[in-house]
């Protein structure tokens, strides 16, 4: 299946992405639509994700949809990413549970990591275990996973119990000047994972 994004490209002769004279020797990028020099296609190829990637490329050209963006359309190669070079999912996930340790140690909430079904997300869920707890019981913990994750975040939730008593998720930007009063029964985010595998 390869042949069918490779091609000589006459147009610019500049890589999408290092900005570098391709010699007139161009790939499509198996991450996104880029047309990237042989250089950089070969740094895609150490990248942890690429044999995920080319997967799922070939389950979208099987499916007929020719037109498949790749799976990271704002792809970064793994030298420039700041946040999370060469880590695998698993990796991640020991990384995040880290971050979390000094509220796992209160044993005041339950912690956990779900894949989100139907996506390729998966959530971190840190839950009261008593009647919830102030938001600045969550807040550091929270601000350091949304950095942490870099740009893998997606979103944060919290959950509080409506004066009818039923639980109620709330979705807010998450920044140091958030403010969230009352009891908080358990915090969400959203993330991306490192592998992809439920694309496929
Ligand atoms: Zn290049």
């Amino acid at each position: 299946m390869e042949y069918l994004k490779k091609f000589e490209s006459f147009s610019t002769g500049i890589c999408d992405r290092c900005g570098e004279r391709t010699d007139g020797v161009t790939t499509m990028s198996i991450f996104n639509t880029d047309i990237i020099c042989m250089k950089c296609e070969g740094e895609e190829r150490k990248d942890p994700d690429y044999k995920a990637a080319k997967a799922a490329e070939e389950a979208e050209i099987k499916k007929g949809n020719y037109n498949y963006g790749g799976v990271f359309p704002d792809y970064k190669p793994i030298k420039e990413s700041e946040h999370i070079e060469f880590l695998t999912d698993r990796d991640m996930e020991l990384d995040i549970k880290d971050i979390c340790l000094e509220l796992i140690d209160t044993n005041k909430i339950t912690f956990e990591i779900l894949k989100i079904r139907n996506t390729k997300m998966k959530c971190i869920g840190i839950i009261s275990t008593q009647q919830g707890e102030f938001w600045n019981f969550y807040k550091d913990t929270a601000l350091r996973l949304k950095d942490y994750l870099g740009d893998r975040y997606s979103s944060f939730w919290y959950e509080k119990r409506t004066p009818f008593g039923n639980r109620d998720k709330k979705n807010e930007h998450l920044s140091e000047s958030l403010e969230i009063s009352g009891n908080i029964l358990g915090i969400y985010i959203k993330y991306r994972p490192r592998k992809f595998t439920s694309l496929v």
